[in-house]
């Protein structure tokens, strides 16, 4: 568990799963031979060998008058087609209630995108039913987002996606679509991230000068700090989330601003550096 403290709100992750190896289906330019060069990966990032190591893990968001989830991981019992991600029992809610929050104390949770990876925990199997996690929440999902995933026939990564996790809580009235910059509270606010998929957002916090930014999937693993052009074979659209990594990166580089990556290993945040024209992230 990490937990960081911007201003009166206080961030803390719990972790789903964190691997070593195995991503080269998720970022297939990022081959050992062309990680290893990247030093400033290690060790936290990759490994000597250029295997990168990743994290599944949601964000607990809690403000002066909200208890917010960002992003509910895989979850358990889902059928999936990443063998390492199916059938899963693991003990999230467990590590959650460890963290000091218990799953009926949450009244926000926000989906960054809906990816499988994303939204698991947002339902639960109880008695052969995906019923809702957070029971006293709302759910909020970006209003794009949500039109696109009920039109398209769900690609092989995501089947299932908005049988099991999604339309289980819309059905029992609990989801809210939002704008791609909504606000959420006084210190929490959205900011559109397209690209990864076509209503992706990232989460932006700021309270009493100091800020952090949840980036969801626009950054899937640090190499892409370093290498931009590395595209997620999940891209919606690569050349937009290109765009979207780029700009995000020359927004924030050498500001003040915790970046908390959403599938960035153990310590997963840090601050954005530009070295000539490169970038990387600085966690010391
Ligand atoms: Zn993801």
């Amino acid at each position: 568990m990490n937990q960081w403290q911007i201003g009166k709100v206080k961030i803390t992750r719990v972790i789903e799963m964190e691997v070593k190896g195995g991503s080269k289906f998720i970022l297939p330019q990022a081959t050992r031979d062309a990680v290893k060069p990247m030093t400033w990966l290690t060790p936290h990032f990759a490994d000597e060998q250029g295997n990168l190591i990743m994290s599944v893990h949601a964000l607990v968001v809690e403000t002066p008058t909200k208890k917010i989830v960002v992003d509910t991981c895989i979850g358990n019992d889902k059928q999936r087609s990443i063998p390492n991600w199916t059938n899963l029992q693991l003990p999230f809610l467990e590590d959650l209630a460890k963290a000091g929050y218990d799953r009926q104390e949450i009244d926000t949770v926000m989906c960054t995108h809906l990816h499988v990876d994303h939204v698991g925990w947002n339902t639960m199997l109880v008695d052969g039913q995906w019923l809702p996690t957070f029971p006293n929440a709302r759910y909020l999902m970006g209003k794009k987002e949500y039109e696109y995933w009920d039109k398209v026939d769900s690609d092989d990564l995501n089947t299932g996606l908005m049988d099991d996790s999604v339309r289980p809580v819309f059905d029992a009235g609990l989801v809210e679509l939002v704008e791609m910059d909504h606000r959420i509270c006084d210190e929490i606010y959205l900011e559109p991230t397209p690209g990864h998929t076509p209503g992706h957002i990232s989460v932006h916090i700021e309270s009493e000068g100091e800020h952090a930014l949840i980036t969801g999937d626009c950054i899937h693993h640090p190499c892409q700090i370093d290498m931009i052009n590395w595209s997620s074979s999940a891209d919606f659209d690569a050349d937009m989330a290109i765009d979207t990594r780029r700009q995000l990166l020359e927004k924030y580089c050498d500001a003040d601003i915790l970046v908390i990556g959403t599938h960035f290993a153990t310590p997963t945040a840090g601050h954005i550096k530009k070295n000539g024209d490169k970038y990387w992230l600085d966690v010391s």
